[in-house]
């Protein structure tokens, strides 16, 4: 088999959606499982609309979900003569025209063929005129100089199998416009012809467009690519996928804390599945994306899937992996991530947090001085009662005169404490935990005190004895 190339070509015209995100992935898996090449492809001939803030942000997403690229990347604004000698060729060779109808014209001949209950398009008046370049002129397709009317444009699609339509169906499409810019069409044709793409994957909102692309193949004389559209990613109600539902740019799902893997193994699963595998290692992504098992029907995005799947690689991801991942988070809200302090607190964390966000406010929780620690008031009126201050204080000297800081010494002092004076551990740990922490839940105690250490501990304690409990 020749090399497989593949391909992402999104327009810089927003951040990367989720969407675009199961696209790229698909065709860096197929490249990747075949030792071919993935290429990317900047299509910002939309000049109103394409930014270089968008162009960044969508590398930034596709480095941040680990999908590199191969060679260099390729803007379609710097190809503009590859286009032209393109549609030059189909001048020459009779399958292109020149077109002198004004935008109004054309209006009138899709309105004429809609009163007659035709499909909308262009009648093809200028096809014999033999026009030359002209002020405000276009050029575009001569359909039936490539296929002749009533013929059939197919393809065995990748995913939806065998699709076919009907020559007729398809209008003497622009290929250059009067300012001399390739539309999207052409564009695409020429670039996946002149990177070498053997197989190009894209959203189903495309397919109407692969039996237009697959003419100018015909007209150029190249071989055809093979296409694969996947489906639309619908809501987990199977309505239009809305933000509420995950329709969010990659760089938000980042902000809120996602690990990529996380992220990676729920786009992976939209629309293509191996046996009832449901969590994929990169490399197991890699092995099992052969092309098959692309599912045609609209996959469900399902957002509490992908919270359960984060939890999971969170809980996967070693403590020094960790490190670096939350820091900016830790960062963020004002600390300084300090990696003795990292080292010591992730560990509390790292089998209950399900996101960075949540491991980040717990971390810097216990980076705060105690006086600058924050008590939530519900949890100070049900646990630091006049009683719960009482066994506050009370350990603080037994604490106080441990002789040594450690998790298993503050376990059994705690426990002595219970027992030896027949209380009851609820009536205890809560009032512990809640002048320690300011909240109700959290690590086991004496795992937090021996990450606190003992001043720390000592000094959260006092400052509780102190905190008014809100009037009742
Ligand atoms: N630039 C197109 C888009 O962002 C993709 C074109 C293609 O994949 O052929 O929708």
């Amino acid at each position: 088999m020749s090399k497989i190339i593949t391909r992402f070509a999104p327009s810089p015209t927003g951040h990367l959606h989720i969407g675009g995100a199961r696209t790229a992935l698909f065709s860096w898996l197929l490249a990747r499982h075949y030792g071919g090449e993935f290429r990317l492809r900047i299509e910002d001939t939309d000049l109103e609309r394409s930014r270089q803030e968008y162009t960044d942000s969508i590398l930034a997403s596709m480095r941040w979900l680990g999908l590199d690229w191969d060679g260099d990347l390729a803007y379609q604004t710097k190809r503009t003569e590859l286009y032209n000698a393109a549609v030059d060729r189909l001048l020459e060779n009779g399958t292109a025209y020149w077109c002198t109808c004004t935008p109004d014209e054309v209006d009138a001949m899709r309105e004429a063929a809609k009163a007659k209950g035709e499909k909308p398009r262009y009648d093809g008046r200028c096809r014999d005129k033999h026009h030359g370049p002209a002020q405000g002129a276009v050029v575009r397709l001569n359909v039936n100089a490539v296929m002749p009317a009533g013929s059939r444009v197919a393809f065995d699609d990748m995913v939806k199998g065998h699709v076919a339509v009907s020559v007729d169906e398809l209008d003497d499409m622009v290929l250059r416009r009067s300012d001399g810019m390739p539309t999207y069409n052409m564009a695409v044709v020429v670039d996946d012809h002149d990177m070498g793409v053997t197989h190009v994957i894209r959203g189903d909102d495309h397919v109407s467009n692969t039996p237009k692309q697959i003419l100018l193949y015909k007209a150029l004389g190249w071989p055809l690519p093979v296409f694969g559209h996947v489906p639309m990613i619908l809501g987990p109600d199977r309505q239009k996928l809305s933000k509420r539902h995950g329709a969010r740019a990659v760089v938000e799902y980042q902000k809120d804390g996602l690990l990529p893997g996380a992220l990676v193994n729920c786009l992976a699963r939209l629309g293509w599945s191996h046996g009832d595998q449901e969590i994929f290692t990169m490399d197991e992504l890699i092995r099992f994306f052969d092309g098959t098992n692309l599912n045609s029907s609209a996959a469900a995005f399902d957002f509490e899937r992908l919270n359960w799947l984060n939890a999971h690689y969170l809980h996967e991801t070693p403590a020094d992996t960790l490190a670096e991942l939350v820091a900016p988070f830790v960062a963020e809200r004002g600390m300084e991530p300090a990696p003795d302090a990292l080292a010591r607190f992730i560990p509390l964390y790292h089998e209950r947090a399900k996101t960075l966000i949540e491991l980040a406010d717990s971390i810097v929780r216990l980076m705060k001085s105690a006086d600058k620690l924050d008590y939530d008031e519900k949890a100070v009126a049900k646990a630091l009662t006049e009683e719960g201050r009482g066994h506050v204080r009370a350990l603080h000297s037994l604490f106080a005169s441990l002789p040594s800081f450690d998790a298993e010494t503050l376990n059994t002092a705690l426990n002595a404490y219970v027992n030896d004076n027949g209380f009851k551990f609820k009536q205890v740990g809560p009032a512990l935990r809640v002048a320690l922490l300011g909240i109700q839940n959290g690590p086991h105690l004496p795992d937090l005190m021996a990450a606190l250490g003992r001043d720390a501990t000592l000094k959260r304690m006092e400052r509780a004895c102190a905190v008014s409990t809100p009037a009742a």
